[in-house]
């Protein structure tokens, strides 16, 4: 098999601020996996929350050899070279999208039907607004037109105005994501119980992921159901917190790949918890890869390809906020080059 990858930088439509940065570029890194003249296509999206940048992410890549791997089944083989302990994870991830990129290809098959699932069962995505101020916030919630749900950025001074305000603009569902930015869980709990009087539907990581406790205090004290994402990265992660929260946000950069993905999704099934699935910023590669695993989660956040301006591919997008699985081999992500629109 020949891996190849190289940097690509996605232009944000807005700056894009949340509890802990802000910015106006990303760099991801894309892979491509050949053998038998069949390439398949992965995506890094590297988070500093991590300790990854596109560079990392690269050099490790770089430094693996899979030219000796004759047999392109073995997945497990192939993923098992791309190790860096718990860091670089979104370089795994990207040789596992480009993976099932390419048995779909080789198998004529979506990775959606190859595994079982019905495609006509989807759901529909949030639409992720960041901080900002009033006048942009409200120029957000006017862009995002027939997006059906809206998750908002908290965990920042004046952030339940903000919500206040969204909420003062529109009656779609609500959903927050505080980032780790609420310090302690009294004041967590305050502006929880302000959300919960403007309906908003869940809160995703109210506290920094080393106050387990008191996160488990908190949701014995509010009504609606709080989310793990910092707190759960892998399917290792799950067990541990599996107290403290309604559910977790799996996202495949976090926990490297499809596979470790769908590991999850079981395990936290047997705990009884929600899943939720999310993305970082991405292009349509990253997206169409977690959109395989749509009918069977709970709750989708996949909106990191329609915040960026120049996606170099054309794949599952959230128009309207619902994502359609595509009926194309692999993934169904195309470079936009190769002159394919859906
Ligand atoms: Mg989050």
């Amino acid at each position: 098999m020949i891996l190849r990858c190289n940097i690509v930088e996605l232009k944000l439509a807005h700056a894009f601020t949340i509890a802990r940065s802000s910015d106006t570029l990303r760099r991801v890194v894309h892979v491509e996996l050949e053998h038998d003249g069949i390439t398949g296509y992965g995506e890094a999206a590297p988070s500093l929350r991590y300790g990854e940048t596109a560079d990392t992410v690269c050099s490790l890549l770089s430094s693996v050899n899979v030219r000796d791997i004759d047999d392109p089944f073995l997945a497990e083989t192939l993923l098992g070279r791309i190790s860096d302990g718990s860091r670089n994870l979104s370089a795994r991830a990207a040789v596992d999208i480009a993976w099932h990129d390419w048995l779909g290809k080789r198998t004529g098959l979506p990775i959606w039907k190859l595994w079982g699932l019905r495609p006509q069962i989807s759901i529909a995505s949030s639409f992720t607004i960041g901080i900002d101020t009033p006048d942009v916030v409200a120029a957000k919630v006017r862009e995002a037109g027939d997006q059906p749900i809206l998750k908002v950025k908290v965990g920042v001074p004046g952030d339940i105005e903000l919500v206040e305000e969204i909420r003062g603009l529109t009656d779609k569902p609500i959903r927050v994501d505080a980032n780790e930015g609420w310090k302690t869980r009294e004041e967590a709990y305050r502006s929880i119980l302000r959300l919960q009087d403007l309906g908003v539907e869940f809160v995703e990581q109210p506290l920094p992921a080393d106050k387990l406790e008191d996160t488990a205090w908190l949701r014995g004290h509010v009504d609606i159901p709080l989310i793990a994402d910092e707190n759960v990265r892998y399917l290792k992660d799950i067990h541990g917190i599996a107290y403290a929260f309604d559910g977790i946000n799996i996202k495949l950069m976090k926990a490297g790949g499809l596979r470790e993905a769908i590991r999850m999704i079981h395990t936290a099934r047997a705990l009884g918890l929600r899943i939720m699935l999310g993305c970082m910023i991405e292009s349509s590669i990253g997206i169409s890869a977690a959109a395989q695993l749509l009918p069977l989660v709970d709750y989708a956040d996949l909106d990191g390809n329609i915040l960026i301006t120049n996606d170099p591919f054309d794949g599952c997008r959230a128009e309207e906020g619902q994502i359609r699985l595509l009926d194309r081999p692999g993934l169904g992500a195309v470079p936009r080059n190769d002159g394919v629109r859906s």
